[in-house]
């Protein structure tokens, strides 16, 4: 069975390491791998906009597998009936990879976005996400993957996975203080300006990122390359960036540069 690769981060203390991941199998997946930022964009989207309400989320959500085949109005829905995009000019509208309706790319993706358990999940995720840590969670999956890069299919998988690593270790950080000086001890705040509130607010600061998890995934890494081949090698072939043959002396070296050089 075709999935989409969606990793939803889990904000509730004690869950932090679970994610969702659905991986997919790339053959079956021709015309679904060019959707999958878009699809993965709308998710955000959805969860944004719903102002809490789940069965909005749910109802944008879905809305998707209309959209993906150049069908932007429906029946049936409650909340939302047409999707909020402007209409489309003729280019996009020629140059698209619609998916077809049925087609094996389309019905993959049906399943992905009416799974059950995701579906359950966005419950949960118009429950406990702020609509600011979902500002910061999506900021740091697009630095993980750069809307004006191409990424292939892999790529797309193993950095949303790293994206959704990222932010469940780093999701709940203590306060920073600071560490020396008049206010040594005092928690940090930055001050700026919120068109919300019309006023100056203080935002705490959080300790910096820990990205040990890192080491441990890098020595798991390791040992499990070691424990497929354990006669292996495991320091650098530095061959190819070595020179063919032995160094003659620096004063050798000089003499034989001036001999060819323009300054002779
Ligand atoms: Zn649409």
């Amino acid at each position: 069975m075709v999935k989409i690769p969606i990793f939803i981060p889990i904000y509730s203390k004690g869950e932090k390491h679970k994610g969702m991941a659905i991986a997919a199998k790339r053959k079956e997946c021709v015309g679904l791998g060019e959707w999958i930022p878009s699809i993965v964009n709308h998710l955000w989207w959805s969860a944004q906009t719903c102002e809490g309400n789940a069965e909005v989320l749910k109802e944008k959500w879905v809305s998707v597998i209309h959209h993906v085949t150049n069908r932007h109005d429906w029946p049936g829905n409650k909340h939302y009936h047409r999707c909020a995009h402007e209409p489309l000019d003729e280019l996009t509208e020629r140059t698209k990879l619609w998916l077809s309706p049925g087609s094996e790319a389309h019905k993959a993706l049906v399943r992905t976005v009416k799974d059950k358990r995701l579906l359950k999940d966005l419950d949960h995720l118009t429950k406990c996400i702020h609509t600011t840590t979902l500002e910061v969670y999506h900021s740091m999956y697009l630095k993980y993957l750069p809307k004006r890069t191409y990424f292939g299919y892999d790529e797309m998988i193993h950095a949303s996975m790293l994206a959704a690593l990222d932010h469940n270790n780093n999701a709940i950080r203590e306060q920073a203080v600071f560490q020396d000086g008049e206010t040594v001890g005092e928690p940090k705040f930055k001050i700026s300006w919120s068109k919300v509130h019309k006023s100056f607010r203080a935002r705490r600061v959080a300790v910096k990122k820990d990205y040990g998890y890192m080491t441990a995934m890098v020595a798991d890494v390791l040992s499990s390359v070691t424990a497929l081949k354990p006669s292996m090698d495991m320091t650098l072939d530095r061959t190819h960036i070595m020179a063919p043959q032995q160094r003659p002396s620096r004063s050798q070296i000089i003499f034989q540069t001036q001999q060819f050089s323009h300054f002779k």
